[in-house]
């Protein structure tokens, strides 16, 4: 038998980058909010510089609940399994993913809103990829730049505006949608491999800037500025100059004391009535099973636990699960393509032992709709990004460059004398949805409480090949410029679980493509509210988290305004 609880106003599934955000604008507005986190709250000592631990031992050991669920993949219906990952990327714990993530905190570029009119407008209608099932999102930047400007404020986000109410500043991105303000910090400061990388840029005639990062460059909000040390990639900030949930939006909710927040409760149903309603969830602590009644449901729980919940809420009226009456939950689920990038190796030392990988410099040239496509057989583009950050084990798996074995005594050799002179960069493609790419419920892999994990099936198409190798190859004429021996290009990779993961609960005004509506709501069931990157129907050239927060913030924001019609 459950345990009920008594009923909030709205219950919160996964206090991550989305949830976490939610949280605030809920409570600010009056509401009593239940946090209900797989994971448990972790303490700055628990952020320790530690590459075998954070990167290779799926920290944290706390709670392992997404290492226990590991979606499964193939790259089509007909092909057999993929080998399953070692460890999730994900995080379990009050804060979820910001905790450990580099807080790249990147606004989508205009285009990304409107793919298919403009690239139609543009350069006519055949070359939207075929299969894709992309669709123009149901509103432009304009209308997210107000939730862009207060999750920056409130994270505090360090950049350098390129383009405040129209007016271009060349030390920004001149690429960029018009934003209200500039950030509410200076950017994280430059290192002489990313200066050096941004004058070998200049002279390609291209347009170098740093990027924003959630990432304190001097005291915000009485939380210390970076000191530049690095390993928080896959690791915490133990002086919380990172802007995760768990030291900011979070901790300032539950200062209104109407955010209860319960740790170590998995969630494992959303209940609905016989009227189509949601009721409540149903999660499991210590054992034991509970009911948490409320008057509306939001999910936030990450792109794969999202779609998993909605399948597994089966209900009369939701035979086929939870919002899914349409046949929508899992499509359009697109891995962004950001493995493919280009090794270089340098004739000198580069001193990167020190610095974090949000401290780069970025290149938007190629990027989204930034250039002419007239020539070309593909759409989108590539974000370019260099930066600073080495760690022992990472640098001692350093690319020989064919120079050297990748065993014995001259590959030790190589090693030692070469493991300050290679660098890889970051390229964060544009990737599409398409038909045959999607999310269901693996028919045979279970989690340890017997229910089965999400299953991937989807490879990455043309479209994507094309720009993954196009956009090396202006990596490769950046790092020559700058005086780079040797470049490699490294392969595009599958579609397996990964950080930046899309779709699956499309956002859109048609209900026969899309699972929740312009405002992030259930377009089946008014109460549900789906928070994070599964709502998104397109990627941009950047990673996803501060528009899912925007986005977040603006579901809540809607729910607060309409609260006794969504509620009646
Ligand atoms: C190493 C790394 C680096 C990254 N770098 C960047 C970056 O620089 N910039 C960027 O934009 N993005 C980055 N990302 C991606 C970013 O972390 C995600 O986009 C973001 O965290 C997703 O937000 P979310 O709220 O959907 O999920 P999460 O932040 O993962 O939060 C989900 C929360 O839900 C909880 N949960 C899950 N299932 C349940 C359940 N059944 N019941 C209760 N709770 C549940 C989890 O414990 C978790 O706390 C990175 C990710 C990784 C791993
Ligand atoms: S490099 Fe900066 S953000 Fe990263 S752990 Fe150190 S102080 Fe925190």
């Amino acid at each position: 038998m459950a345990t009920e609880l008594p009923r909030t106003d709205v219950v919160v599934v996964g206090l991550g980058a989305a949830g976490g955000v939610a949280v605030l604008p809920l409570v600010n507005a009056g509401l009593e909010v239940v946090g209900l986190e797989a994971g448990t709250w972790l303490a700055p000592a628990d952020f320790a510089p530690d590459e075998l631990r954070n990167n290779y031992r799926g920290w944290p050991q706390a709670v392992q609940k997404a290492n226990r669920e590991i979606p499964t993949h193939r790259p089509t219906a007909s092909a057999p399994p993929s080998p399953r990952l070692a460890i999730h990327p994900m995080m379990n714990a009050v804060g979820g993913t910001t905790l450990h993530y580099w807080a790249q905190s990147w606004r989508l570029n205009p285009w990304d809103f409107k793919v298919v009119s403009e690239t139609r407008r543009r350069y006519g209608a055949s070359r939207i990829p075929r299969g894709s099932t992309v669709e123009d999102w149901p509103f432009g930047l304009e209308e997210l730049e107000p939730f862009y400007d207060k999750v920056e404020v409130e994270l505090g986000v360090s950049g350098q505006a390129g383009n405040i109410r129209g007016a271009i500043d060349r030390r920004g991105n001149i690429f960029e949608g018009a934003r209200a303000r500039a950030y509410p910090m200076p950017p994280l400061r430059g290192t002489g491999f990313t200066n050096m990388m941004a004058g070998a840029a200049r002279s390609l005639g291209w347009h170098a800037f740093p990027g924003p990062a959630a990432i304190n460059s001097g005291r915000y909000q009485n939380r210390s500025a970076c000191v530049y040390h690095g390993y928080c990639a896959r690791g915490g900030c133990h002086v919380s100059a990172k802007g995760s949930t768990a030291v900011t939006t979070i901790p300032k909710a539950q200062r209104t004391k109407r955010l209860n927040v319960v740790t170590e409760a998995h969630v494992i149903k959303v209940d609905v009535d016989r009227n189509g309603r949601a009721t409540g969830v149903r999660y499991v602590k210590d054992r034991t099973e509970y009911i948490q009644p409320a008057s509306v449901v939001l999910l936030a729980s990450y792109v794969y636990e999202n779609v998993r919940l909605l399948l597994l809420s089966t209900a009369p009226g939701f035979p086929r699960g939870l919002s899914n009456n349409h046949g929508q939950v899992g499509r359009h689920y697109f891995s962004h393509n950001q493995v493919s990038t280009v090794n270089a190796l340098f004739p000198r030392d580069l001193n990167a032992w020190y610095g974090l990988p949000a401290q780069g410099v970025a290149v938007d040239n190629w990027a989204d709709d930034n250039f002419d496509h007239a020539g070309l057989d593909f759409i989108g583009g590539g974000n370019l990004w260099v930066y600073s950050d080495r760690r022992p084990i990472a640098a001692a798996s350093m690319s020989t460059f064919g120079r050297a074995p990748r065993w014995g005594a001259q590959w030790k050799a190589f090693v030692t004398e070469n493991a300050d002179r290679a660098n890889t960069a970051y390229l964060q493609k544009t990737t599409l949805p398409y038909e045959d790419n999607y999310l269901d419920l693996d028919p045979s892999v279970k989690d340890p409480l017997g229910y089965p994990v999400c299953r991937i099936t989807a490879e990455y198409k043309d479209n994507e090949r094309k720009v993954a190798d196009f956009v090396q190859d202006k990596m490769i004429d950046w790092y020559r410029a700058a005086g780079a021996i040797a470049t490699e290009k490294t392969p595009l990779g599958t579609m397996g679980p990964t950080t930046h993961a899309y779709g699956g609960t499309r956002m859109g005004d048609n209900a026969d493509t899309n699972v929740v509506n312009r405002w992030g709501m259930s377009h089946e069931v008014p109460n549900l509210g789906i928070l994070g990157a599964s709502v998104m129907g397109t990627s941009g050239s950047r990673n996803p988290t501060l528009t899912a927060q925007a986005l977040a913030w603006r579901t809540a924001d809607y729910l607060t305004r309409n609260w006794q019609t969504i509620t009646a």
